[in-house]
């Protein structure tokens, strides 16, 4: 892969939101032998859960970045996945000194880094008022969006030493309306309008990007269009003087995951039913680790950086992974570098 050392190196970007701590990394292990590394956000659960299986399944080792370590090794250890392939850290990306802690913590494990994948998320369409995080943002925004931003940036400089290094982020097709399931208007399709909740400090009594009124479905959809620009902006900056390839995929509709836990129960009984036989989009949680890992470790996935990979929302057996456009919301270049600019101050100050 070429590597072009330029201004955009993260080696010599000083992420001036970090503690000074969090903005070097050690150097770290060329050697051809050691199995690769991953960090998965989000992996005591779905389909971080079984991309870390997927993962070790292709001789890899996995640093399970996860609220609860415990649950963590119950659930890998459930599904069969041989725990000393795999280190368990605590993280909670709701918080943004939780996120940098962690940084330290996989920076003294001494692992290489060879793929980050961010992969946890909270879904809460139920709140009737905003949850905050404990730096005061919404929380879903705050830990779908700030605390991945986080991980992301402080990491770039370990994993540009990786080997094929890759950045795989958990896109959404209800975040890019480009696609129907982005268009559908319950309660409102994604859209960060002109950033003006960013732009007043997202603190209460804003909660939500566009500064209008609090939908918290939405707030779930406009996170993750959140992490798809933020996927290209980190290509557009990164990926020519690093050599990472940054990538975002839309895995099918996993729809009996935990990501689900807040929504009525009749829904969670109707939804999977609705997704596998009449919209037929749905998506084994087995099949969805599988399609991360193949992101992740795969030679195909390297060839190219800023896609955003979707085997199409309609499953069909041995479908083939395309690069899915994504919406002029989330490909629009200027608001991309707003988004970067407001998202490195708000976590600077948090
Ligand atoms: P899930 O089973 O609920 O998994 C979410 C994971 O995120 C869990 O491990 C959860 O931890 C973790 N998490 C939540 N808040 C956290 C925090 N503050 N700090 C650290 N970890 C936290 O949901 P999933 O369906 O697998 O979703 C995984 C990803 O896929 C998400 O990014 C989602 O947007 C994306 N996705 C899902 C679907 C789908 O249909 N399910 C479709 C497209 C994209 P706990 O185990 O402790 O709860």
């Amino acid at each position: 892969m070429r590597r072009v050392r330029g201004a955009g190196d993260c080696r010599r970007h000083h992420f001036w939101w970090m503690s000074p701590d969090t903005r070097t990394a050690p150097p770290s292990t060329t050697d051809a032998s050691r199995p690769r590394t991953a960090i998965v956000t989000g992996a005591s659960s779905g389909v971080g859960l079984w991309a870390t299986k997927a993962l070790v399944q292709r001789g890899w080792h996995v640093i399970m970045a996860v609220r609860d370590t415990a649950k963590a090794e119950r659930e890998a250890t459930r599904i069969g996945i041989d725990l000393a392939r795999t280190t368990r850290l605590h993280v909670d990306l709701g918080s943004l000194a939780s996120v940098r802690r962690f940084v330290d913590a996989f920076r003294a494990s001494g692992h290489a880094l060879d793929a980050l994948v961010c992969n946890a998320a909270v879904y809460l369409p139920r709140l009737t008022e905003p949850q905050r995080s404990p730096d005061g943002y919404e929380i879903s925004v705050a830990t779908n969006h700030f605390g991945h931003f986080v991980l992301m940036t402080a990491l770039l400089p370990d994993l540009e030493r990786g080997r094929d290094p890759r950045l795989v982020t958990l896109g959404t097709v209800t975040a890019n309306s480009e696609e129907f399931g982005g268009r559908i208007p319950i309660p409102a399709p994604a859209d960060l309008g002109d950033l003006a909740g960013l732009e007043a400090g997202f603190r209460a009594p804003v909660a939500m990007i566009d500064g209008k009124p609090f939908k918290p479905g939405k707030a779930y959809k406009d996170s993750k269009l959140c992490n798809m620009i933020t996927s290209r902006e980190l290509h557009r900056r990164y990926h020519a003087s690093t050599g990472i390839v940054f990538a975002t995929l839309y895995p099918g509709c996993v729809a009996d995951t935990a990501l689900f836990r807040d929504t009525p129960p009749l829904f969670r009984t109707i939804f999977p039913w609705f997704q596998k036989h009449i919209t037929k989009g749905y998506v084994t949680q087995q099949l969805s680790g599988e399609r991360v890992a193949q992101v992740v470790a795969d030679a195909e996935f390297a060839t190219q950086s800023g896609v955003h990979w979707s085997w199409g929302n309609r499953q069909t057996p041995g479908a083939k992974p395309f690069a899915q456009k994504l919406s002029a919301k989330a490909e629009n270049q200027a608001r991309g570098e707003r988004l970067w600019e407001l998202t490195e101050r708000l976590v600077a100050v948090g």
